[in-house]
């Protein structure tokens, strides 16, 4: 079967962006040298660029204290602001310095817990937000989803638009006895656990859906949680170039909201 065309999918709703010609700010705020960091951050003010986003990159040393970021951010008066995580263990949690409104990324409690009450008026978090775009083309209700991780970013926020959108949803995760049993149930999986090619052709039902989030590194090489020959038998979205592009077009579009 065909990969899922994520490129296709995320191109159309940056060209929807571009041609709202709306002026907006995205402030970016990096913590210390992470080689990951660096990459992601360089593709979102590419896209933002492409889009006409005023992208601004704000760069603190590792070391910087916890009030001493509060106050940089504070000190950023236009528009919105987003922090790229991973950030150093003392600094954890800082993102809940950023004012609901701001906060693009959907990570302040105010956004999540709108999302917990089915109200999505608020910023919801990327990657799920990019996933749901994916998934828009699918009739959702009654489908069974199964999403293998429960992180904030990921699983929590993606568990709760699909049930908003009357999927039967399964959270499982480390802790999840015969997970495998979980996924081959399942009409779409949402892989989010970072294990390079932990899941192959036989952990799926045939013509099953899967988003693979994962953002691995194998032999020096960029893979996802899902082994590519699940796409012999499977929907799969590639790793790279896979649901990453939607959490960047999710963050632009998040960004124009501001
Ligand atoms: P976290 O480390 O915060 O969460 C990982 C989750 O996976 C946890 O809930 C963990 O369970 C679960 N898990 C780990 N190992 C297993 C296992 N063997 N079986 C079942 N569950 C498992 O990761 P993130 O959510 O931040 O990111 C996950 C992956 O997605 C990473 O590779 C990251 O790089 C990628 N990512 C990609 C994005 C994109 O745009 N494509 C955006 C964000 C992340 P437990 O809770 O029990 O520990």
């Amino acid at each position: 079967m065909p990969f899922i065309d994520c490129q296709t999918i995320a191109q159309n709703w940056i060209n929807e962006l571009k041609a709202k010609k709306r002026k907006a700010i995205l402030n970016i705020i990096q913590v210390g040298d992470d080689y990951a960091s660096g990459v992601y951050i360089r593709n979102k003010l590419r896209v933002a660029e492409e889009i006409g986003i005023d992208a601004r990159h704000h760069k603190f040393p590792s070391d910087i204290s916890e009030d001493d970021l509060i106050w940089e951010i504070a000190n950023i008066h236009d528009g919105a602001i987003m922090v790229q995580l991973p950030v150093p263990k003392h600094l954890k949690g800082i993102e809940q310095c950023i004012e609901a409104h701001r906060d693009v990324d959907g990570l302040t409690r105010e956004n999540l817990g709108s999302l917990f009450l089915n109200d999505i008026s608020g910023f919801v978090p990327c990657t799920a937000r990019g996933i749901m775009r994916i998934l828009e083309p699918y009739e959702l209700a009654g489908k069974n989803v199964v999403i293998v991780g429960r992180s904030n970013i990921v699983g929590k926020p993606l568990a709760h638009l699909l049930l908003n959108a009357d999927c039967t949803v399964t959270v499982c995760h480390s802790k999840t006895i015969n997970l495998s049993q979980h996924t081959r149930e399942a009409d779409i999986v949402i892989s989010a656990i970072g294990k390079p090619h932990y899941f192959y052709p036989w952990d799926f039902s045939e013509g099953a859906t899967v988003i693979d989030v994962g953002i691995n590194r194998l032999n020096g090489k960029i893979c996802g949680d899902v082994h590519p020959s699940v796409a012999d038998h499977c929907f799969l979205t590639p790793v790279p170039k896979g649901v990453g592009l939607l959490t960047v077009a999710a963050l632009m579009d998040n960004v124009l909201r501001v």
